[in-house]
């Protein structure tokens, strides 16, 4: 199975991505996460993408392309994956489907984390984690970057027939329960 995370920054889809991964038994692949230990690692690719990640901007899309398809040729992802802020771009989405094509691979279900606005930056700004670009302002433009560029996506999914949207307002738990019966018809596709 193979399920696309999409939602705001600050939705809880990392969160989720990770509950419903363990649920599933599949990797959940955040390009965040791999880009801010690029970051912490100090290697090329964590000097080149740092400052563009601490403005709330993103990082060349053949960059974190690159990254996903190294994953997705992993051993762990043999069964399949869950991705987690990427695609977060229309040539991303195109990249992941012809990428999953010449593999003989298709998504599954895209689901959509849906949160409101006004819950998002007082999430974010408290989340605590010490991110970088958790500072109100980034928040900000983190938000402004994903309304333009990211939230077309959901689109692009549904005329696949692939977006799933589910409330992300609530508990953890509670969210959790609601992606675990929203993925399972996705699931019971798969042969
Ligand atoms: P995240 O943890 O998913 O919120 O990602 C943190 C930051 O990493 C983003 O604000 C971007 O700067 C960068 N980033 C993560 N994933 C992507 C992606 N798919 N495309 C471009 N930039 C990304």
């Amino acid at each position: 199975m193979r399920v696309v995370f999409l939602g705001p920054p600050g939705s809880g889809k990392g969160t989720q991505a990770k509950i419903a991964g363990k649920r599933l038994g599949l990797p959940s692949f955040s390009t965040g996460d791999m880009l801010r230990k690029a970051v912490q690692a100090g290697t090329p690719l964590g000097r080149q993408t740092r400052d563009v990640m601490a403005k709330g901007e993103l990082v060349p899309d053949e960059t974190v392309l690159a990254l996903i398809r190294e994953a997705a040729a992993s051993a762990e992802a043999r069964s399949g994956f869950l991705l987690d802020g990427f695609p977060r771009t229309l040539p991303q989405a195109e990249g992941l489907e012809k990428m999953l094509s010449e593999r003989g691979q298709a998504l599954d279900a895209v689901l959509n984390l849906v949160v409101p606005d006004e819950k998002l930056v007082s999430r974010l700004v408290s989340r605590g984690e010490g991110r970088a670009d958790d500072r109100p302002e980034t928040v900000r433009e983190r938000l402004r970057v994903y309304r333009e560029k990211t939230e077309p996506l959901t689109g692009f999914y549904q005329r696949r027939g692939l977006l799933v949207s589910v409330d992300g307002v609530g508990e953890i738990p509670e969210v959790a329960e609601r992606i675990a019966r929203a993925l399972g018809p996705a699931r019971q596709g798969v042969a």
